[in-house]
């Protein structure tokens, strides 16, 4: 009998997109775009990456915030956060495509019957 000792896997290749990275970042089923840095006051960066893993785009979002040593403060800044970041989401998820042209179009509204 035949011992397997691995496993084999085979995932379907994703090829390069016009926006990766195409080097070492990329994967053989995911690709990402170069780091975009957002620095804010008192050392807060976040970096934004745009992947595709599985032919399905994302933005991939890591927010570092100093955080206040009261925990008072501590906690009031992690509440400000997450309704920041429920915004954030709102609004992205809110950005729709232009409508197509002609599409807004309807010359039979407003008309009057015969
Ligand atoms: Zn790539």
């Amino acid at each position: 009998m035949r011992a397997r000792t691995m496993a084999s896997f085979h995932r379907k290749p994703i090829p390069h997109t016009d926006w990766c990275t195409g080097d070492h970042r990329c994967g053989v089923n995911f690709h990402q775009a170069p780091d975009i840095i957002a620095d804010g006051q008192l050392g807060a960066r976040a970096i934004i990456t745009r992947v595709r893993a599985a032919e399905v785009d994302y933005a991939e979002i890591r927010i570092r915030v100093p955080l206040r040593r009261a925990d008072s403060l501590a906690r009031r800044q992690l509440d400000t956060a997450l309704h920041a970041v429920r915004a954030l989401l709102a609004a992205v998820a809110a950005v729709r495509p232009a409508p197509l042209p002609g599409a807004g179009d309807r010359p039979a509204v407003g008309r009057r019957a015969f």
